[in-house]
C-alpha cells in the first residue's frame, strides 16, 4: 500500500540504503578482525512524515504489517523493533523527533544473510537525518544502526553488516578493520562478477549457534591472553588450546589472513582459492556450515568459470556466495540452480537480481 493511501498525507522524506554481501572474512566482526563485504543492488526505502495523530505507525509492504503505538515507552516486537530503536537512539543523542509514520519497501531478501536489518537500520536514520538535519555522518549511522539491532532487536551483531550498508557501493570492496573502523574502498575485481544463491534451508539455529561461537572465541582469547583473536595473526599460536576452542581460533586467524592478502592484492584465481578455504574453514574449524550449503559451494565449485565459493553470513543455513568471470553469473546461477534443485533442494538465485531487471 502506498504511503500516501495510508497515512493520507505525502512523505516528508525518503531515503534508502542497500543490503550487502560478504565475499571473505566470516565470524570476524566480533572478533576484531577484518571483512570484506560489497553493497548488492537490493534496497530497502523508507518513507517517513510526521504523524498528525501523536501516535507512531510504522508499515512493512514487504510483510504487510502494520504497527501503531502510542509513544516510545516499550519495546514493540519484530520489524517495528528496528525503527524503533533507531528512533529512540536519536532521541537519546539529544534530538527531539516528533512521532512518525514509517513505511518501509525493500527488494533486498529478508533473513537470507544480504542484510536486510542493516539495510532497513541504515535507510531508517538516512531518512531521519534528512528529515531532521541531523549532524550525525555515515559512519555514526553505522554506529546507531548496530546499537539499535543490539540493544532493541536484541541481535548481538558486529558492525559489518551497518558498515557496509552505510558506506559500501556495488561497484567496490569494502575492507574493513573492524578494531579502528580503518576502511580501505577497493575496486571490484577486473574480470570476475558475484553471484549469490539462496540455500533454501532456514537459518534455524543460527542464533543460539551464533552465541555460542562469540562465547568460544571469548574464552580463546582469554586463554591467549589477548584482547581479541584479532591480535593472534600467526595460526600456530592457537594449537595449543583445547578443543573446540582450538579449531574456532584457527578459522578466526587463518579468516583474517585470507581477507588481509586480498586487500595487498591478488589475482581473480587466487581470490577465488581464499574463498574456497574459507568455506572449508568455516566448514570444518567453525563449524557453521550444513550438508545444503555445503553442496551448494561443491556445486559452484565445480562448475567452469567460477573463481571460488562460500558460503556467507552466519552460517546454518542461508546463502552461498561465488566469484565468477564477468559476464557468466547469470548462466553459473541458473546451471548451479537447477543441478541444486534437482537433488531435492528449494534454492532461490538472489544475484543477480532478476526482479530489480525487469521492474
Ligand atoms: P538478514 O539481515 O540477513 O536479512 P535478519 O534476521 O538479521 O536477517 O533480519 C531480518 C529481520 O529484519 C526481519 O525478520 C524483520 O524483522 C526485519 N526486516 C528487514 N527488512 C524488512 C522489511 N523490508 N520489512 C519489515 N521488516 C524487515
Ligand atoms: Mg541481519
Amino acid at each position: 500500500m502506498k504511503f500516501q493511501d495510508l497515512f493520507h498525507q505525502p512523505p516528508d522524506a525518503i531515503a534508502s540504503a542497500p543490503g550487502r554481501v560478504n565475499l571473505l572474512g566470516e565470524h570476524t566482526d566480533y572478533n576484531d578482525g577484518f571483512v570484506l563485504p560489497t553493497a548488492i543492488p537490493q534496497t530497502t526505502t523508507v518513507q517517513l512524515g510526521i504523524s498528525n495523530n501523536h501516535h507512531y505507525h510504522f508499515y512493512s509492504e514487504n510483510l504487510d504489517e502494520y504497527i501503531s503505538l502510542d509513544d516510545l515507552n516499550s519495546i514493540p516486537s519484530d520489524f517495528a523493533s528496528y525503527l524503533f530503536g533507531c528512533i529512540s537512539l536519536i532521541q537519546q543523542k539529544g534530538y527531539t523527533i516528533p512521532p512518525l509514520n514509517i513505511s518501509v519497501q525493500s527488494t533486498v531478501p529478508i533473513g537470507s544473510g544480504l542484510s536486510s536489518s542493516a539495510a532497513l537500520e541504515v535507510a531508517c536514520l538516512r531518512g531521519l537525518r534528512e528529515l531532521f538535519h541531523l549532524n550525525i555522518d555515515d559512519v555514526e549511522i553505522a554506529q546507531i544502526a548496530q546499537q539499535a539491532e543490539i540493544q532493541y532487536a536484541g541481535v548481538q551483531c558486529g558492525i559489518m553488516d551497518q558498515m557496509a550498508s552505510s558506506l559500501a557501493d556495488t561497484d567496490h570492496l569494502l575492507f574493513l578493520d573492524t578494531r579502528t573502523l580503518e576502511r580501505q574502498v577497493l575496486p571490484f575485481p577486473v574480470g570476475g562478477e558475484i553471484v549469490v544463491i539462496d540455500s533454501g534451508v532456514p537459518r534455524s539455529l543460527a542464533s543460539s549457534g551464533y552465541n555460542q561461537r562469540r562465547a568460544e572465541c571469548e574464552a580463546a582469547a582469554k586463554l591467549l591472553n589477548v584482547t581479541a583473536l584479532r591480535d593472534i595473526t600467526d595460526p600456530e599460536q592457537v594449537e595449543t588450546l583445547p578443543e573446540p576452542l582450538r579449531r574456532r581460533a584457527r578459522h578466526v586467524v587463518t579468516e583474517n589472513n585470507r581477507v588481509l592478502e586480498v586487500r595487498s592484492g591478488v589475482s581473480l584465481l587466487r581470490f577465488g582459492e581464499l574463498m574456497n578455504d574459507s568455506h572449508t574453514s568455516l566448514r570444518d574449524d567453525y563449524e557453521v556450515s550444513v550438508p545444503a550449503l555445503d553442496r551448494l559451494v561443491e556445486i559452484l565449485q565445480q562448475t567452469p568459470d567460477v573463481f571460488g565459493a562460500r558460503l556467507t553470513g552466519a552460517g546454518f543455513g542461508g546463502a552461498c556466495v561465488a566469484l565468477v568471470v564477468a559476464g557468466q553469473a547469470r548462466t553459473i546461477a541458473e546451471q548451479t540452480l537447477e543441478q541444486y534443485n534437482c537433488i531435492g533442494f528449494q534454492g532461490k538465485i538472489l544475484i543477480p537480481d532478476t526482479e530489480i531487471k525487469e521492474s
